[in-house]
């Protein structure tokens, strides 16, 4: 039998090979170092960009931020993980020519940089956009739950606090009764039992003081959840996978290239109050004027709508369909709103004038009472009475809505600019989890999987020898 045969390892080599003989021209490795060494990291805010000229030296934050992008790219996130993949993976030995921190200088420089490395992903939207590799004139949005480093169970929801507080009472309640009957029998034993029972009531006061801290923290935050361990995350309802606890990830994604333009990680449970935010992101982002954006009912929000229409955004998102009145019902269809009187028409010509409102679901209410003698009443009004809504910015919605009626394509298109990097991000390159607990380090570890998401993208679409062309 023969088989190939490897090198001898002891044999010596007469021209002794460099290291960047075991890197192909062709690795996007070289990308991500070209794209950093273009960076000006001491304006981006970057710790230690200008050491000092005393004391140990520092490690310089370009090759920290090499050995990040490099490692979300390859599904490699952790910094313990970094510290061995710098010892073993050749391509590493190139980029950061045979460095080798260690774990704790890795995961402090995420730490400490979490604002430049944001600045960072967005300098490499704005190189695209120099550039001229961007579409700019179209965004499609849309929103994913990662979860947090934190484990769901560790959350406290508010009726677990009430259930839990009345198990103490309860207790406590049991063993100062105890505390009576030793008292009043006053046996030998009485006073170990009396000082086990103290203790008791310590622990317990412990619990409830716990409890204190639980409730006092979810007051403080208009919610009814608490996670002793990453207060910030949040509990949210995320597809296939229920209830999370984590962080909602918004981005807007270019058109014409795929490229993430804006991105940012909130504490939102839902998309309803993302879109203006979002838009307006991706608005900077392009430096456009003008700009198209698309986003499922999920963003649907007249209010928003309208001010985008203002800043001269148009967002196209259908419309979230309300349960209306049962279908044996007249509908609300069938009612004509008449601009001009400000009222609407019901099918038998009566008018329903604007009575009230709700500034909380944003709703004018237009109704009309003695509906008695109408022949439609049964189906339409059967307690005498009809009302009908108007949004506060129905005309926003309708416009939006007749974009969607010109173009029923726009929310396929949607899905097919949107989607794919989120699906890239928690897939190709792994990251369904932050590893960093709290906000801050949330945004650190998603700017990084975007930057590296973003120059894997441009790659793709010019190849590595015309993006370090760009980049020379
Ligand atoms: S029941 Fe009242 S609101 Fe309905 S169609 Fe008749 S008059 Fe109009």
């Amino acid at each position: 039998m023969r088989h190939i045969e490897g090198a001898d390892r002891m044999q010596e080599s007469l021209l002794p090979e460099s290291l960047d003989d075991y890197v192909d021209a062709d690795d996007p490795v070289r990308v991500i170092d070209a794209y950093v060494d273009t960076l000006e990291l001491a304006a981006l805010g970057f710790s230690k960009a200008q050491p000092k000229l005393t004391g140990r030296k520092p490690y310089n934050p370009a090759d920290l931020l090499k050995l990040y992008v490099y490692g979300y790219l390859n599904r490699v996130s952790s910094s313990r993980r970094l510290e061995r993949e710098c010892a073993r993976n050749v391509e590493l030995m190139w980029l950061l020519r045979r460095l080798r921190p260690d774990f704790k200088t890795i995961a402090d420089f995420r730490r400490e940089n979490a604002a430049a490395l944001q600045a960072a992903c967005a300098a490499f939207v704005e190189f695209c956009r120099r550039g001229g590799l961007l579409g700019g004139k179209r965004v499609g949005i849309d929103g994913s739950k990662f979860k947090a480093a934190a484990s769901v169970d560790r959350v406290m929801r508010r009726a677990q606090v009430s259930r839990d507080r009345a198990e103490i009472e309860q207790r406590i309640a049991a063993y100062l009764e105890q505390l009576d009957r030793a008292d009043e029998q006053g046996a030998d034993g009485a006073a170990l039992e009396r000082a086990q029972v103290q203790q008791a009531l310590e622990r317990l006061k412990r619990r409830g003081e716990r409890l204190d801290r639980f409730e006092q923290a979810m007051n403080e935050g208009e919610r009814d959840e608490h996670c002793e361990t990453e207060p910030q995350a949040r509990l949210m309802r995320s597809g296939r996978e229920g209830t999370v606890l984590g962080y909602n990830v918004q981005s807007a994604v270019d058109d014409a290239s795929g490229v993430i333009v804006h991105h940012e990680v909130t504490q939102e449970p839902g998309d309803t109050r993302s879109l203006l935010p979002t838009a307006q992101g991706a608005q900077r982002a392009l430096e456009a004027r003008t700009l198209e954006v698309l986003a499922d009912a999920g963003y649907a929000n007249g209010e928003h709508l309208q001010r985008c229409e203002d800043i001269g955004i148009t967002a196209t998102v259908p419309r979230r369909e309300i349960p209306g009145v049962p279908p044996d019902r007249v509908q609300k269809a069938q009612f004509r709103y008449d601009a001009e009187r400000d009222c609407f028409v019901c099918p038998a010509g009566q008018l329903l004038a604007r009575k009230t409102k709700s500034e909380r679901r944003k709703l004018h209410i237009y109704s009309r009472s003695g509906c008695e003698s109408c022949p439609l009443s049964p189906q339409c009004a059967p307690g005498g009475s009809r009302s009908v809504t108007r949004h506060f910015y129905e005309q926003a919605y309708e416009r939006s809505q007749a974009r969607l009626q010109a173009d029923p394509t726009l929310m396929g298109q949607r899905m097919a600019i949107a989607e794919r990097p989120f699906a890239t991000l928690k897939q190709a390159m792994g990251l369904r989890r932050f590893g960093c607990r709290g906000l801050q380090a949330a945004k650190a570890e998603m700017a990084i999987a975007v930057l590296g998401y973003n120059l894997k993208t441009m790659i793709g679409r010019l190849g590595v020898q015309r993006m370090l062309a760009a980049l020379a």
